[in-house]
Order: C-alpha cells, then structure tokens, then sequence
C-alpha cells in the first residue's frame, strides 16, 4: 500500500491522479441500474465491491476490470473501514479509474458519507452516483407503496441496528399513525422493534411485512401484524439481506402484488370498475 503523501488538491484533480465514483448498486435487479452506474461499471479499471451487490449487478463489470472484494461475503476477507478509505486512496493515486460499488443508495444507510470524507481530507476527485435504494426497489417489488393517500402522508427510513437495547430510536414519532416505517437492517431485532411499537402505541393488528432479497429471484415475502410478523417470519426461515416495512400500506399487496405473479393471475376489473379508473 502506499505511503499518504498529502499533495493539495490543485495537483491532484483532473491531472495524474484517478477518480473514485461512489456508485450505487440498487437493491440487486441489474435493470434497476442507472444508465450511469452501468456505463461506469462497464469502462472501470478497478471495482472495490461491498458485501450487498448481487452476482447479477457484478456481471456487468467489464472484462478489463480488476475486482477487489471488501464486504462481509463468506470466503472474502473483510476490509475493516479504514482499510477500505485507505485502499480507496491509494487505488486514485495509481491514476486508475476506480468504482466504488455500494447496494442499494450509497448515502443511504452506506457509509459513503465517510469514505468521501476520507477522499477530500487527501484530496483525491470523487463523485457520487445515486442508486435505487431498498426501501423504493424492494417496495415497489413487493407491491407495496410507501405512500398512498387513504393510508400514509409521511415515510421514515430507520436502522434497526440496534446498538445497545432500543434507546437510540424515537419510538414515539415511530407510532405515529398515517405514515410508513421502513426498516434497514432489522431482521435480528424484529420481535423487539414490533413489541416497541405497540407499546408506543400501534395496535398489534398493524399490518407489516418482511421482505427478502427483493428484487431477485430470490425475493420472499411474508405479511402479518405486529403481533405474529415475527414469529412468521422465523418459521417461513427469511433471512439477511431483509428490509421491514410497517404500515396501513401494507395491505395494498393484497391487490398490487405484481412480480413473478403469472399474467393469468392478475385479477381483471370488472369493465365498470375500469372506466371509473380512467375516467
Ligand atoms: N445502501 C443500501 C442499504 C445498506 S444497509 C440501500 O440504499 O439500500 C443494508 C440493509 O439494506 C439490509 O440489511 C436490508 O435491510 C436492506 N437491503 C438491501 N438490499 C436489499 C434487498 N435486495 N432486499 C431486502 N433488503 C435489502
């Protein structure tokens, strides 16, 4: 790795130095890619990889490209953050064009506001590439919409990384009634983020959902309350990556429920009921 030189940053931009560009992924769809992410992908010379990206977004990374693992992938080994701000430094310094590949949003529950800061602080050129983030892709694939205007005016994102207990969140403001609550990261303290809930207030008929894998092939879902959500979802076996999506909405997958459903499946309108759709 080599030594940081701390060279200002009117030598390095736009001159020997390369460029790193925080990508995002989406939630594992490769359709789901911006036109930029894919174009970035195809022309990088070195792609650093975080654990989430799905094998199908990965093969878009052009031939030429070298691939450096730095997630928590089974056989990989794991860069610890600093490792990987390090790396992300010493890799532009090469004078390469580098991707740094994140799932879903990178400044989303990503850590990409921490690895730009590194880049300023050594005056490496960077940009960002918004991506799908998994509370829109993994929504919209499950047939639930995060707003609709007879369930939900508001949506909060949270982490469900519970560090010590549940203090750190606002329970409270969580329970409000006529919004969605989506939660990253939550597989692991589900049972306890329910019950919090409901002792803040929700009833323990809530509707709510857990979501695997969303927008893969590999995507389940299992629905419930906020009593029985939990349990459901041990004995269905859903495991990481899982996002949680508590709200009145929930129930529109009843009716909206779309991906990997068979064309025969759908349920047609009665014609009446389509003219008074579109009138
Ligand atoms: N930056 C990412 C989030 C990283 S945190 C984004 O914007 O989406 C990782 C969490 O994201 C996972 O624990 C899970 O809760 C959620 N997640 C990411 N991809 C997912 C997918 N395809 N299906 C379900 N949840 C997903």
């Amino acid at each position: 790795m080599n030594a940081r030189i701390d060279f200002p940053r009117s030598l390095l931009v736009g001159g020997h130095t390369g460029k790193v560009h925080l990508v995002g992924a989406g939630p594992g769809d490769p359709d789901l890619l911006t036109v930029k992410a894919a174009r970035l992908l195809r022309d990088a010379d070195v792609v650093v990889i975080d654990h989430l990206v799905s094998p199908q977004v990965l093969a878009q990374i052009g031939p030429q490209a070298e691939r450096i693992h730095a997630g928590k992938q089974r056989n990989h080994h794991t860069l610890k953050q600093h490792e990987i701000n390090a790396l992300l430094v010493s890799l532009a310094r090469q004078g390469r064009q580098v991707v740094r590949l994140k799932g879903g949003d990178p400044f989303v529950f990503g850590r990409g506001g921490e690895e730009m800061q590194e880049l300023v602080a050594a005056g490496i050129e960077f940009e960002v590439v918004p991506g799908i983030t998994a509370a829109c892709g993994v929504s919209a694939y499950a047939g639930i919409p995060l707003t609709h205007r007879d369930f939900a005016q508001s949506c909060t994102f949270v982490t469900g990384h519970l560090k010590d207990g549940s203090a750190e969140l606002d329970w409270a403001g969580l329970a409000r009634p006529r919004q969605t609550v989506v939660i990253y990261m939550g597989l692991t303290a589900l049972a306890q983020i329910c019950a919090k809930l409901v002792e803040h207030g929700l009833p323990a008929d809530h509707p709510a959902a857990v979501v695997q894998q969303g927008t893969t092939a590999a995507q389940r879902v299992v629905t419930g309350t906020l009593a029985d959500l939990a349990g459901r979802v041990e004995q269905a076996g859903l495991e990481s990556p899982a996002l949680t999506i508590v709200g009145e909405v929930v129930k529109l997958r009843e009716m909206l429920d779309w991906y990997g459903v068979q064309p025969a499946a759908l349920p047609v309108p009665a014609s009446a009921e389509l003219s008074e759709a579109f009138a």
